[in-house]
């Protein structure tokens, strides 16, 4: 799930190599790495473990540069991060340099070949059997092309690469297999540019095309050479006319407190154009295009990690307001367990990036099973929405924190907004009247959680040296207590556990003793009494109780160590504001920990490996 660039100029490209690396380094930050063809034709590779700082700082006095170069920031998969595992790969012969992103998974097999044949491998990485068996071919007397061609045809697995060859000095070559990431080569009048992400492209391109799964490009100065190994493929050039979002710290420390502190902007947003609160009705005309959702009898969502939990929590909703059967599966489940899709059946799959690989396949296996899709995403022409043919934009801008923030918020407000219009053309005999109005107000219950939020800081201070949780929440605020425990192991690597407050009595209840703190999600609902009664036979077992809650005046003081509170709503509505409570707390517990909040370790935000 790495970024990959590749730029062909007028005038030098190292610096645009490494600009384009910095945008990218949300996809991967464990090593860095350029290949440039210098002024004798050769090629050069700077490379290094870390992130772009350390990579930039090994290099500081290096004078390599080119008018043409391929760079790559990895997420390691094959072999531990390191300088030699960085990418770019070169083949046996160090005449070809290779990046790519993904994994290929019969890599010990072509390994094994390769090695029978002579070939010495110096990396762990899957991805030097990509540049020896392209080398082998050419070898072999075929074309580099063909070599390619019969590359992509030999591997699987996912591929998305670039390769350099001393050969060619002039030309840079790629492919797309499978799904493991985008691959926009973008042009302006200076350069041809490559890059993972739309917005990395748009920096420095006036028009893009997407390299699809399967196909070739050959690039040079003089213009673009799409194959898909048979015969050549005609693309038009499309138009970029979006400015460049800049994207800042502010005055936060971390983009993720910036981001938290976002959610009630991005709120606001996602009202716009779909929700009329005068009316009480909402209207996804211009986003739905052709679908009809009056025919979708029932739905079934797929997603990873929080876009997993949101998903859950939106069959909560779903079927209480729109009463349509909901079913939830995570993406990498979905894909391999030979779903069973009933007809008028709509699936939405979410994806922040629009380019999570698990759920790329997923929706990949839902189009060839002819279902209905929309996609629920945070980003312009991304892969998942070239699949799905329909989307529903999350407005949330860019997210830079690893951890998903926002971009939760956004997609669960988008879900509930669904489940309302669901109810309407469905003409679901229920009043919603009231949860119009208090939709609407949520946004500035949002920012009564962030003015107050000295007392979360407080508590994540008071219990930073724990190194167990336990997530407790029932009917819609147990996925929220599934995300609270996410965000705690992302972002400070302790040990917390979300379930339905249900089960404890089946299992959990055992890890309970006084050093193991359990936040309860307690909200004014039908929940209530059965959440009191979690609590209290957690305290008989001398857990330590921390409550986030919209009903303190109902809890006695007694029954708990510590209290959260937020702004009291209909308890469908509680989950918008359970959410920015336990994101502040993961952190700002991740905070007094001094760890590095916007990119934890081992985590990469866009997850384009399966
Ligand atoms: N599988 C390759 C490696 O581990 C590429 C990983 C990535 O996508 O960054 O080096």
């Amino acid at each position: 799930m790495c970024g990959i660039v590749g730029n062909i100029n007028k005038s030098l490209v190292k610096n645009n190599l490494i600009e384009g690396l910095k945008k990218l380094e949300y996809r991967g930050y464990d090593s860095v790495g350029i290949a440039l063809v210098n002024n004798n034709k050769a090629i050069d590779i700077l490379k290094s473990e870390g992130k772009i700082d350390d990579f930039l700082s090994k290099y500081k006095d290096n004078k390599s540069d080119g008018q043409i170069g391929i760079g790559h920031t990895r997420w390691a998969t094959h072999g531990i991060p390191s300088d030699n595992n960085a990418h770019p790969i070169f083949d046996y012969y160090k005449t070809l340099a290779v990046v790519h992103n993904g994994i290929i998974e019969n890599y010990l097999e072509i390994k094994t070949y390769l090695q029978s044949k002579g070939y010495e491998f110096v990396t762990d990485t899957d991805t030097e059997c990509i540049a020896n068996l392209i080398s082998s071919y050419i070898k072999d007397g075929y074309s580099i092309t063909k070599a390619i061609d019969f590359t992509i045809e030999k591997i699987t697995g996912h591929a998305a690469v670039l390769i350099l060859s001393e050969d060619h000095p002039s030309t840079i070559y790629g492919f797309k297999k499978g799904f493991a990431g985008s691959l926009l080569i973008g042009k302006s009048d200076e350069q041809i540019a490559i890059a993972s992400d739309f917005q990395t492209l748009i920096s420095n391109s006036k028009e893009y095309m997407v390299l699809e799964d399967g196909e070739r490009v050959v690039a040079t100065k003089d213009g673009i050479l799409i194959s898909n190994g048979k015969s050549n493929v005609r693309k038009k050039w499309l138009p970029i006319n979006e400015d460049e979002e800049i994207v800042s710290k502010n005055n936060y420390q971390f983009f993720m407190e910036k981001e938290i502190h976002e959610q009630s902007d991005v709120f606001l947003k996602n009202f716009q154009g779909r929700v009329d609160f005068n009316k009480k009705t909402v209207n996804f005309a211009n986003e739905f295009n052709n679908l009809d959702l009056a025919t979708i009898k029932r739905i079934h969502l797929i997603g990873m990690g929080s876009s997993y939990y949101a998903c859950m929590l939106a069959s909560y909703w779903l079927e209480k307001i729109s009463k349509i059967p909901v079913q939830c599966s995570n993406s990498s489940e979905f894909r391999y367990r030979n779903p069973v899709i009933e007809n008028n059946t709509l699936i939405v799959p979410v994806s922040q990036s629009g380019e999570t690989a698990d759920t790329l396949s997923a929706s990949n296996l839902a189009r060839e099973l002819k279902v209905d899709q929309i996609c629920i995403t945070n980003t312009t022409n991304s892969e998942l929405e070239r699949i799905t043919k329909n989307s529903i934009m999350m407005r949330a801008s860019s997210e830079i924190g690893v951890a998903s923030t926002k971009t939760f918020m956004a997609t669960i407000e988008i879900f509930f907004i669904i489940a309302l219009y669901l109810s309407q053309i469905n003409h679901v005999n229920e009043d919603l009247s009231d949860i119009f109005d208090e939709l609407k107000i949520i946004p500035s219950y949002i920012d009564n959680i962030l003015k107050n939020s000295d007392k979360i800081i407080k508590l994540s201070n008071k219990y930073s040296s724990n190194n167990n949780f336990l997530f407790l929440g029932r009917g819609q605020n147990y996925p929220i207590a599934m995300e609270g425990a996410l965000k705690l192991k992302e972002l400070s690597y302790v040990h917390a556990e979300g379930y339905p407050a249900g089960e404890m009595k089946h299992g959990p209840i055992s890890l309970i003793d006084s050093n193991m703190p359990v936040i309860n999600i307690v909200t004014d609902g039908p929940y209530l009494n059965k959440m009191i009664s979690n609590i209290r036979e957690i305290q008989s077992r001398k857990g330590k109780i921390i409550v986030l809650t919209n009903c303190p005046e109902k809890l006695d003081s007694s029954w708990y160590d510590d209290i959260i509170t937020f702004d009291k709503t209909d308890d469908i509505l509680s989950p918008f504001l359970s959410t920015v409570c336990v994101q502040l707390f993961a952190m700002y517990l991740a905070i007094s920990r001094n760890l590095d909040i916007d990119r934890p370790r081992n985590l990469a935000k866009s997850v384009t490996v399966e």
